[in-house]
């Protein structure tokens, strides 16, 4: 069956007892054992919930991966993903990475002898030069957030697996709805759910699917061993949002690339990082292993005083964190999401004081192009103004 049926049934699996169409919420903790060494395949709701397992497997069959695993947020799921890894075991991380990874690796498992190089994971010469005896795994981010930056999924999974390396993708930005990395050679794909896959700005959830046996039952003992999992009213939230992914992927899809092409010509912007850009250096990598483009675009500004007037003149889109919900959101990275990586790793990679990211909703395209029209004007006339006092 397509991924659009797929998505759209989740969680319809005919409930057996009254043929309800919308999985049940199982908020039981504890389940009645039939008699001595005999079960429902249910115990304990940490080990497995019945909702959560619905969503669980759901995921498991769209990342094309052998099993699934719901947590309670993205961060709580990369956490889990890690204690694969102990005492002076090392990472290849990409470099331009979603703010909160580089914190838990920096800030907690450093304390646990886990240590990262950050790097152009697309360049091999780069990750060749950075692999170490006590490397074990790539962690990769592909497009990265906020530069867009996409990195050869295949070629990397080719190379890791000589190397004896997992692959580990975060899989957020586009899910799998564009782009499958197990399919490609990964071994793990991880997702804040909290972004696309709920979509609606009202979840916190965290996903992770494995590929082969041992693997999917490694991940499944350290989330039991360790806990962080999604609540079953949570996990039913997650599914609602989740049947709607490929219509909202693609009206997301639809008015970034009309976004990208106006800022393009915008005479206050600098620079648009917008991997559905044909002038974007990986435009034929990117359509080669996704079918498709997120809705998250970054931009630079000439100026760095033009950004205060336009995160104040903007009204239908809201200066906020988080990215992928329906709501269009604007972010300014070096002070929000990225305020935990140094700052002069984020000049090496260009988040800088006149980036702004913008996770475009779905609403209408005329409507969003207005309020960046009004705001960009805002912003020009606060120049024009402020030069006018200085020379008089
Ligand atoms: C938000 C985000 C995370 C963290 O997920 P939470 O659900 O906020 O814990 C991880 N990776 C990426 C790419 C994200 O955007």
């Amino acid at each position: 069956m397509k991924i659009e049926s797929r998505l759209a049934q989740i969680g319809s699996i005919s409930e057996p007892v009254t043929g309800a169409v919308s999985f049940p919420i199982y908020n039981a903790t504890a389940f009645r054992h039939p008699r001595l060494g005999e079960s429902t395949g249910f115990d304990y709701s940490r080990t497995k919930n019945p909702t959560r397992t619905v969503l669980e497997e759901a995921i498991a069959d769209l990342e094309s991966g052998d099993a699934g695993f719901a947590f309670s947020s993205g961060m709580a799921a990369l956490q889990t993903i890690f204690a694969l890894f102990g005492q002076g075991d090392h990472l290849l991380v990409s470099l331009d990475l979603y703010g909160g990874t580089y914190r838990l690796i920096e800030q907690v498992l450093n304390r646990f002898g886990i240590t990262a190089s950050y790097v152009d994971t697309n360049r091999m010469d780069e990750l060749e030069k950075y692999r170490t005896p006590k490397t074990k795994a790539v962690l990769i981010e592909t497009p990265t957030n906020p530069l867009m930056m996409i990195t050869d999924l295949r070629g990397v999974s080719e190379w890791a697996k000589r190397n004896g390396l997992l692959v580990i993708v975060d899989n957020t930005l586009l899910t799998p709805f564009f782009q499958r990395p197990l399919e490609l050679g990964a071994d793990i794909v991880i997702h804040s759910a909290t972004k696309y896959l709920g979509g609606h700005n009202d979840v916190l959830a965290g996903l992770v699917v494995t590929k082969g046996k041992e693997l999917s039952e490694k991940i499944g003992f350290l989330q039991n061993s360790i806990g962080a999992v999604l609540g079953p009213n949570d996990s039913w939230l997650l599914m609602r949002g989740m049947k709607t992914l490929a219509l909202r992927m693609e009206r997301h899809q639809f008015n970034a690339l009309r976004i990208a092409q106006f800022l393009s010509e915008h005479p206050l912007v600098d620079e648009v990082y917008y991997p559905g850009l044909e002038s974007h250096p990986d435009y034929e990598l990117q359509n080669k292993q996704s079918s498709g483009n997120t809705g998250i675009l970054s931009f630079k500004v000439k100026k760095a005083r033009y950004i205060d007037p336009i995160l104040r003149s903007i009204r239908l889109i809201a200066f906020a964190e988080s990215l992928g919900g329906v709501e269009s959101l604007m972010t300014f990275p070096a002070v929000q999401t990225h305020g935990d990586i140094p700052e002069e790793i984020r000049n090496r990679v260009g988040v800088d004081d006149r980036l702004l990211r913008f996770s475009v909703g779905i609403e209408h395209i005329d409507d969003l192009i207005a309020d960046l029209t009004r705001a960009f004007e805002a912003a020009a006339a606060e120049e024009q103004s402020g030069e006018g006092e200085r020379h008089s």
